[in-house]
């Protein structure tokens, strides 16, 4: 006789990923409370609101998902860890998500207030309701459901939940590699960010780093008339104009020398899943007002995110800005760029190229490091990505979009780099979560869905791979 409903786990014969399903289904309500008595906990790693008491409301969460659970001392704020045993033989899964959120400023755009959550339109609205809170609690509650139904998980898991992520995650690699014994796990699975702008689930495998820096120029020792002083001392600005000029030309090519050294071209396995993203590229340039994409033209859309290092300038400072002229010879000049780096580029490689390059171009010029991250990239074609897929495909309906390398960069090198562990990202988030945002929200049909999609990859990688009904 089937325990459904009473729950109590069944032990003997094997309970089906749709009995797991339903208890997710039954349990949809008490879910949604605990994300919203979850989102009510401020945590706010930049400010200090809220923390360390959110390390041990998440301490706590991992503990009820029935995971033994555990805080780590950083030099920052604390780490929550967590691990329950599987089965012998089936494989490690470390699961990366963060307890902290972004400063829920400008309070005054809020609908309501960032830190009392109110679920409205099937929606949750809240401060870290999307990022990242609801994302890894879909992975906690996977857990406990599986638990719940089984009484054992299909696999081991190990949890980590990073309080920093949104400062950068200054302390996560000196701690992933002093404990390598503890975090050791045959592959990281992390939920965050948005689904496709299409609605379309997707798997992630890699993005690309970041590297900012400032260029430093300077004149005469104090502001000048343009006119007593125009063609004696030079302008800092000018220094800055070409010397950006000399680092990128107009066809769009970065011309720093070996900046591309590092630069392989996508596997083949990569670029047909990239040809298979689906985007309108006219409707994205009517949506920006562009005519025309970034040189160099004849790039394909996600190729150019995925597959090409950018090198931006993000403001260029000096002189006069206001209301009518000015007739002033700046003295000081400031040009805030970064470059976002992909596949083998490393950031402090980069760094060495372009003082290089600013010593041969511009000496007088200083090159500021303002912080970086590594990219990352995990095969498209790794042995878990066909059990990834079936689990996915089983809780969500549909075979998922496989994205090679997402755009922007988060601190994944920790677990593909320090680690060596393959990495991937499935993101439970709507589109339009608005997460850094006011009005940062969930929508619980996601969240809902991403507890089933959890359980359901556990469950196909403990098994090894087969399809949903193959064990
Ligand atoms: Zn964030």
């Amino acid at each position: 006789m089937s325990p459904e409903g009473s729950g109590e786990p069944r032990r003997g014969a094997p309970v089906g990923l749709g009995e797991v399903f339903a208890h997710v289904d039954r349990h949809r309500e008490a879910f949604v409370e605990r994300l919203a008595g979850w989102v009510r906990q401020p945590s706010v790693s930049a400010t200090g609101q809220g923390m360390p008491e959110a390390a041990g409301h998440a301490r706590d969460l991992v503990a009820a998902a029935g995971l033994e659970a555990a805080v780590a001392e950083t030099a920052g704020w604390p780490l929550v860890l967590g691990r329950r045993a599987g089965p012998p033989g089936a494989p490690t899964v470390l699961v990366y998500g963060h307890y902290d959120v972004q400063p829920p400023d400008p309070l005054d755009a809020w609908s309501s207030p960032p830190f009392e959550p109110q679920v409205r339109g099937g929606r949750l609205y809240g401060r870290g309701g999307a990022d990242n809170k609801g994302q890894h609690l879909a992975q906690l509650l996977a857990v406990e459901s599986l638990l719940a139904r089984r009484g054992e998980l299909p696999c081991t898991v190990k949890v980590l939940l990073d309080g920093e992520e949104e400062v950068g995650s200054p302390n996560l690699a000196a701690f992933a590699a002093a404990h390598r014994d503890e975090l050791a796990a045959d592959l990281v699975i992390w939920s965050d960010g948005p689904v496709d702008p299409g609605g379309g689930w997707r798997l992630v495998f890699g993005v690309r780093g970041v590297a900012s820096f400032e260029l430093r120029a300077a004149g005469a020792n104090r502001p000048l008339h343009s006119g007593n002083w125009g063609g004696v001392a030079p302008n800092p600005l000018w220094t800055l104009v070409h010397l950006l000029a000399s680092m990128k030309d107009r066809d769009g090519r970065i011309t720093v020398d070996g900046f591309h050294d590092d630069v392989r071209p996508l596997g083949a396995a990569e670029a047909e899943a990239l040809r298979r993203l689906p985007v309108d590229v006219e409707a994205v340039k009517a949506n920006l007002g562009l005519a025309e994409l970034d040189a160099p033209a004849g790039r394909g859309f996600f190729e150019r995110l995925a597959a090409w290092p950018t090198l931006t300038v993000n403001g260029l400072h000096g002189g006069y800005g206001g209301k009518g002229s000015q007739t002033v010879l700046p003295h000081r000049a400031v040009a805030k760029c970064d470059v976002r780096l992909v596949h083998a580029q490393r950031a402090e490689d980069v760094y060495r190229k372009l003082e290089a390059h600013v010593r041969r171009h511009a000496p007088g010029v200083e090159l500021h490091r303002q912080g970086s991250m590594e990219p990352s990239r995990t095969p498209v074609d790794s042995p878990f990505t066909r059990p990834i897929r079936a689990g996915m495909a089983a809780a969500q309906g549909a075979d998922p979009l496989l994205v090679p390398v997402l755009g922007g960069s988060l601190p994944l090198y920790v677990f593909t780099g320090v680690l060596g562990l393959p990495t991937y990202g499935i993101p439970l988030g709507n589109p339009d979560q608005a997460n850094h945002a006011p009005d940062e929200n969930l929508d619980l049909d996601r969240f809902h869905t991403g507890i089933k999609t959890a359980a359901a990859v556990l469950d196909r990688l403990g098994a090894g791979g087969l399809d949903a009904d193959g064990r």
